[in-house]
């Protein structure tokens, strides 16, 4: 169990630091948002995490998605063991590719041809050069809150209302890099009409996440999806849905198989590598034809359909079967449900929001729709609701920010540790003051 010391994670952190920036490989796993040690995770099973000092959690994080299936599922440890033994990487073509390939051109519709690439960010950034390639244009809209992996043209989310040309939101990314991009509010189809009224014909591409997961489950409003395919096609412009986070997790065909809506290119990472660094970016065939070799716009990668994660990507998808995405629903049904009715009991006004099988809180009366919304939230609420729950071995993400992740290996043991830890954190989050 859990509530136990944190003394091993203290050092490592500490040695981490003198090592590497901050001490972690990635931002939000510093715990910068919600204050604290981070746990350094020693070992996983299932819906469980196991931390350095031997304190056990239930894992509502799941990698930020991959493991669909819970941590070591014995077919995915069996696929990739088997890789292993026939070679680690080729530098040339091998099966296993063909194969991930046809499971995601079987699975999504609007994916004609697909092309590997090793993480979410080197998909949306060849998504985004390939649409310039073959449009000409140069311009792209994306959405305030969406994230699109740290590609620099796409780090500019800042600005807020009508049409506000990016700036940078970090160093590093100059000017020029962002002022192509157009940042507008999410879920806002009038405002996406505004600014292809005035410059349309230079827009290269809209991006969207499918079903944001990135600000919190934010998900979108019924039409506008449809409406953003509707105004691109009148434009000529590209249609591009991130999927790297709800695809093959909201339904076997990602958000596409839920909303119906068919978009030009289509991004994916998370779960279709199974726990290792396997991506992809794929839709039409006349559009996907523009690629080298097939075409001139050039993307390569050394590690690129890399046997080893095409074969662990390869085998979370053969068993994410229909009962996989029933059992998903379920466990996030049933703990959002909770989480809500232990919020409730204590007064603290919220909204549980659900992108496909992806769910998160929000602490506000209101729906909550765009970023300023997730912007005027209570969120310091869910510092001391973090921690309750970690305390008594529940391992939600680090900020209240992002969306919470379940398994299908999450049984009704997993679920009634949560249940258990969920009243003293809904008091905590009661108790918080701003
Ligand atoms: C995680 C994510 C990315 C970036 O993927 P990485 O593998 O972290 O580079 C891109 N888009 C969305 C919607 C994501 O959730």
């Amino acid at each position: 169990m859990s509530g136990g010391t944190t003394t091993r994670s203290e050092a490592l952190f500490e040695r981490a630091r003198r090592v590497t920036p901050g001490g972690v490989n990635s931002p939000v796993r510093a715990f910068g948002a919600v204050g604290g040690t981070p746990r350094f995770i020693a070992s996983a099973q299932g819906p469980y995490l196991t931390d350095s000092d031997g304190n056990e959690y239930v894992d509502l994080i799941c990698s930020w998605g991959p493991m669909i299936l819970g941590h070591r599922h014995p077919a995915v440890v069996e696929a990739v063991t088997g890789a292993l033994e026939r070679g680690t990487s080729f530098g040339a073509p091998s099966t296993g590719e063909v194969e991930l390939a046809e499971e995601i051109v079987d699975r999504v519709a609007p994916v004609e041809q697909v092309r590997l690439v090793s993480s979410g960010t080197e998909a949306t950034m060849s998504a985004i050069r390939l649409a310039r390639g073959f449009t000409g244009r140069g311009k792209i809209v994306k959405f305030a809150g969406c994230y699109h992996g740290h590609v620099d043209a796409l780090l500019a989310s800042a600005g807020s209302g009508l049409a506000t040309f990016a700036l940078p939101d970090t160093p590093g990314v100059t000017g020029a890099q962002a002022s192509d991009t157009i940042v507008l509010p999410y879920n806002d189809l009038a405002a996406v009409e505004k600014v292809f009224a005035e410059i349309g014909d230079e827009i290269a591409a809209v991006i969207t996440e499918a079903a944001p997961g990135n600000m919190g489950a934010v998900p979108p409003l019924p039409g506008f999806n449809a409406g953003l395919k509707e105004i691109t096609a009148r434009h000529g412009t590209l249609f591009i849905s991130d999927e790297v986070m709800t695809g093959f997790r909201a339904s076997r065909a990602g958000w596409y198989g839920r909303d119906g809506v068919a978009p030009d290119l289509l991004t994916f990472g998370k779960v279709m590598g199974g726990g290792f660094p396997a991506a992809a970016f794929g839709g039409r065939a006349d559009v996907m034809a523009h690629l080298a070799p097939a075409g001139p716009v050039y993307q390569a990668g050394t590690l690129s359909g890399n046997p080893v994660a095409t074969a662990a990507g390869l085998a979370t998808l053969r068993h994410s079967t229909a009962e996989v995405y029933e059992r998903l629903d379920h466990v996030s049904g049933t703990i959002g449900r909770e989480v809500s009715a232990a919020l409730t009991k204590e007064g603290v006004a919220h909204r549980l929001q659900y992108s496909g099988t992806m769910f998160s809180v929000f602490f506000t009366e209101d729906e909550v729709v765009d970023f300023d919304g997730v912007r005027a939230t209570e969120s310091y609420r869910y510092r001391p609701f973090f921690h309750e729950l970690l305390r008594r071995g529940v391992y939600l993400p680090p900020s209240p920010f992002e969306a919470w992740f379940v398994s299908a290996s999450h049984d009704d043991t997993a679920i009634g540790r949560v249940v258990e830890a969920l009243p003293a954190a809904a008091a905590a989050a009661a108790a918080a003051k701003p």
